[in-house]
């Protein structure tokens, strides 16, 4: 069973079953046909998509091996990108070198309806179906993008206006612990996982704070980084808030909890954190079975989806600049030969790749009214359910 589970997942979804099949019937010619040429249709060669120039735009500055400012051109590689050589280490690279793009085939294009995709809240298991990719490629795309926005938060800060709640989620139905009676452990504990949410007008941050019910202490240390001293908090009368509380200096604006589920949403203060609670319930959803352990990669992710720009175009447009701006490199063989948990993001940039970073992300900043971004959230919600409605007939 589970080779064959194995066997699935790695399974390319871009052949037919009659590859190699002489005597294919009417129908089966048609299957093979439309699907072929669908394929091709979304896969074209590297030099028709227009990406050795785009390649070709970012100029390489340092050498990506040992930094050193004396390279030059080098030629061109067959698919006509630029190749440079550096004078120090003589080493020759390209702009994609030490990139996520670096030693892979996948072209620029296959990658942006990839991110568009994920950006839209489709399953990697839907999308690897979608591409035609295995299992395997889709998750090992989506843990590049993680890799990318692993320090998208950081540079995050709220000053002013700022409401903060904490939101549970389940861990896996196998990871559940139970009582010696078998039955689910009562109330907050280990079987939940707490995210602590964020927010001013515009926008969000979100922290995996561990298991269980928040501490102060987890919460000082998850969210003094992200909070101007002197701001007004907008909260329930969490205790696990005291400390940031005092710390921060904040000026707390706490509601009791049980009186404000009472209100309709327009009345309720932390409407605007319930709100995003919700629609990160809706956002894991969509990758029901994802590995837990990569929780945090999954709320970055979130919070780009989130936060300003509202376009998903230009969302892509500063995942690109951020891969050739800040190179980081994920070979296949070691995501996939190393357990998981090892993969913890560690968000280690000196001052000056942080405010480059800060630079990429947030130089389009704008706010955008959460409204809005529950209406564009339904209305995709609502083209996937009808597309899936339709293409189950
Ligand atoms: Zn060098």
């Amino acid at each position: 069973m589970v080779k064959l589970k194995k066997v699935f997942l790695h399974k390319s979804r871009r052949k037919t079953p009659w590859e190699e099949e002489e005597n294919r019937t009417p129908m089966q010619e048609f299957l093979y046909q439309h699907y072929s040429t669908h394929y091709d249709d979304r896969h074209p060669p590297l030099s028709e998509t227009g990406e050795t120039q785009l390649i070709n735009s970012y100029i390489p500055t340092v050498c990506p091996y040992c930094a050193s400012k004396t390279i030059k051109m080098n030629g061109h590689t067959r698919n006509g990108v630029q190749r440079y050589k550096c004078l120090d280490c003589k080493q020759t690279f390209t702009p994609v070198t030490r990139t996520i793009f670096e030693g892979h085939k996948i072209s620029l294009s296959e990658w942006m309806d990839y991110t568009l995709n994920i950006l839209k809240y489709v399953s990697i298991n839907a999308d690897s179906w979608n591409n035609r990719n295995a299992f395997t490629t889709s998750r090992y795309w989506l843990e590049k993008l993680f890799l990318l926005l692993e320090c998208y938060q950081s540079s995050l800060k709220f000053s002013n206006q700022v409401w903060l709640d904490e939101t549970f989620y389940s861990v896996r139905s196998g990871d559940i612990t139970r009582t010696e009676e078998g039955n689910k452990l009562r109330g907050l504990s280990s079987n939940q996982m707490c995210i602590g949410v964020a927010c001013d007008k515009s926008r969000t941050l979100c922290i995996f704070e561990g298991y269980g019910k928040p501490s102060q202490k987890k919460t000082y240390e998850s969210f003094k980084e992200h909070i101007a001293v002197g701001s007004t908090l907008i909260h329930d009368k969490e205790n696990a808030h005291k400390k940031l509380v005092r710390e921060l200096q904040l000026n707390s604006i706490a509601y009791d909890s049980h009186k404000i589920k009472l209100l309709s949403d327009k009345d309720n203060p932390l409407n605007r954190v319930n709100r995003i609670h919700n629609l990160l319930k809706s956002f894991l959803y969509a990758h029901t079975s994802f590995n837990r352990d990569r929780i945090q990669g999954y709320l970055n992710l979130f919070a780009f989806v989130m936060n300003p720009p509202e376009n998903h175009l230009e969302k892509v447009e500063i995942l690109l600049d951020l891969a050739f701006q800040n190179p980081k490199t994920l070979r296949y063989r070691e995501f996939y030969g190393v357990k998981q948990k090892q993969l913890t993001p560690l968000c280690s940039f000196s001052k000056s790749q942080n405010t480059t970073l800060s630079r990429v992300l947030w130089r389009k900043t704008k706010a955008i009214d959460t409204t809005v971004q529950v209406r564009i959230i339904i209305f995709i919600s609502l083209i996937i359910f009808v597309t899936i409605r339709f293409k189950s007939q």
